[in-house]
């Protein structure tokens, strides 16, 4: 088992719990305990079964039987989320493993198991040492060996009190030597080459609760609402930055609908107490330098004010866990049923059929009042609620006789960037600069460069192309 200070590295309890999630039977048994259906596993002795001990509770639980339920116990506790406790020791048969041992006392010179307990005469005379019964005949004491009669106790004979005989050999002795008999294969073992095994009882490790309670439930059904919304997840997903530094992020949800990708940095802190400001700090850094904006938390037992306050401040939704159990779990396959197909336009009533299909809501010419106070005009502003987290993309059409310059995609990054819209969309009509180019990509707009839009049907109000 490997010792640990304690504390739980979101990236060890990752890999962890990955392995018990293989393991649908130790998950049942854990949740079962985490429902405090089971309080402290306890042994049972049964010297019927081959182990010599079972453990009731989860043979029922499982309906699992014998070495299968020690197993599930002893993977669970060599991942520190049960807890041993000594509960007996049992003797096994080094030959055959079998619990069914007999002790046997033994002659510690000639090995004879030919042995006899009781007071012990000897007749200093002769110089014979026997037990008092080889000395009694018709109520009197006689010496078996030279068949003197002894009458007098210190005088013709003495008595060295309850000791034991070997009748083989003869030994007088006070401690006779302990070996074990097996009833199955009928070997005879010394005392120090039996084989021991430690029994436990088992309990769970109450620092873990909260975060298997997380594990068990709720992390399944939130991955599991991601990727109904059509997100491909992947757990302990490791990014490098743009600082060049390797990220782990505990769960990151990407999803590409042609429009626009998608990247959600979900950060898992579980704590007793409640968790601080440094924990929301590395992850804000941590998703900034992996490029990420959309950024949730996934907070229990909850956050201390000041973190609170952060975490608003950085636009990083929260969820604890009475959020989490709200969410809508099952139903509707939301995300799965939106078709998947090739982003193509050649009108700007295209484009909006295609964002309309893609489940987004849209807004033509939308005004968007940005932080500094000033009213942005948005060419196509479209919204997708996703309950967890609402996608807003800007999307600005930009026609001109040649290729965009520098000054045209800045002005739509600053343009977007007041407005606090981070999914950044630029259809530029014939084309850009390599410098435009470069600088778009920089700032993570997604460029889509045609030859020329199809002039739209002239319909009501649609004041400028
Ligand atoms: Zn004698
Ligand atoms: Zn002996
Ligand atoms: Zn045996």
């Amino acid at each position: 088992m490997k010792e640990t200070d304690g504390t739980v590295e979101p990236a060890e309890a990752g890999q962890a719990m990955n392995s018990i999630e293989e393991d649908g039977l130790a998950m049942k048994l854990v949740a079962a305990i985490l429902a405090s259906k089971l309080v402290d596993i306890k042994p049972q002795f049964d010297f019927t079964t081959e182990l010599g001990f079972v453990y009731p509770v989860v043979e029922q639980t499982l309906n699992v039987k014998g070495k299968e339920a020690v197993a599930i116990l002893e993977s669970l506790a060599d991942k520190g989320i049960l807890k041993r406790s000594f509960f007996d020791k049992l003797l096994r048969c080094p030959r055959c493993q079998s619990i069914n041992l007999r002790p046997s006392t033994h002659c510690p010179k000639c090995g004879s198991g030919n042995i006899v307990r009781g007071r012990i005469l000897e007749h200093p005379a002769c110089g014979y040492v026997g037990v008092e019964d080889e000395f009694t005949s018709a109520g009197r004491y006689v010496c078996p060996r030279c068949k003197m009669d002894l009458r007098t106790i210190g005088v013709d004979y003495q008595s060295r009190g309850v000791l034991r005989k070997c009748r083989d050999c003869g030994e007088v002795f006070n401690t006779s030597v302990l070996k074990w008999r097996c009833l199955k294969c009928s070997s005879l073992a010394d005392e120090d080459k039996i084989d021991e095994l430690n029994i436990y009882a088992y309990s769970l490790d109450e620092t873990k609760r909260n975060w298997l309670e997380f594990e068990l439930q709720p992390k399944v059904q939130f991955v599991d609402l991601l990727r109904r919304h059509g997100y491909e997840v992947t757990e302990n997903a490791r990014l490098t930055g743009r600082s060049g530094a390797e990220h782990c992020i505990d769960i990151l949800a990407t999803r590409d609908d042609g429009v626009a990708t998608h990247s959600i940095a979900i950060g898992v802190e579980i704590a007793r107490e409640k968790v601080g400001l440094d924990r929301i700090l590395d992850f804000d850094v941590k998703a900034y330098d992996s490029g990420i904006h959309d950024k949730i938390l996934i907070i229990i037992p909850g956050l201390s004010k000041e973190a609170e306050k952060f975490a608003s401040y950085q636009k990083i939704k929260v969820l604890k866990l009475e959020d989490l159990n709200a969410l809508p779990t099952g139903g509707a396959q939301t995300g799965r049923e939106v078709v998947k197909e090739p982003f193509e336009f050649e009108s700007k009533s295209q484009l909006i059929q295609y964002l309309k299909k893609q489940g987004y809501k849209v807004k033509e010419n939308a005004k968007v009042k940005g932080r500094s106070g000033a009213a942005h005009n948005i060419d196509v502003l479209a919204t997708r609620d996703e309950g967890i987290i609402i996608h807003r993309i800007a999307i600005a059409i930009e026609a001109a006789e040649k290729p965009l310059g520098l000054d045209r995609v800045f002005e739509f990054d600053d343009r977007a960037y007041d407005a606090g819209i981070m999914d950044k969309v630029l259809i530029a009509v014939p084309g850009l600069t390599g410098e435009a180019g470069q600088f778009a990509e920089r700032q993570g707009i997604r460029v889509f460069e045609v030859e020329q839009l199809e002039p739209e049907p002239p319909e009501e109000g649609s004041p400028e192309s």
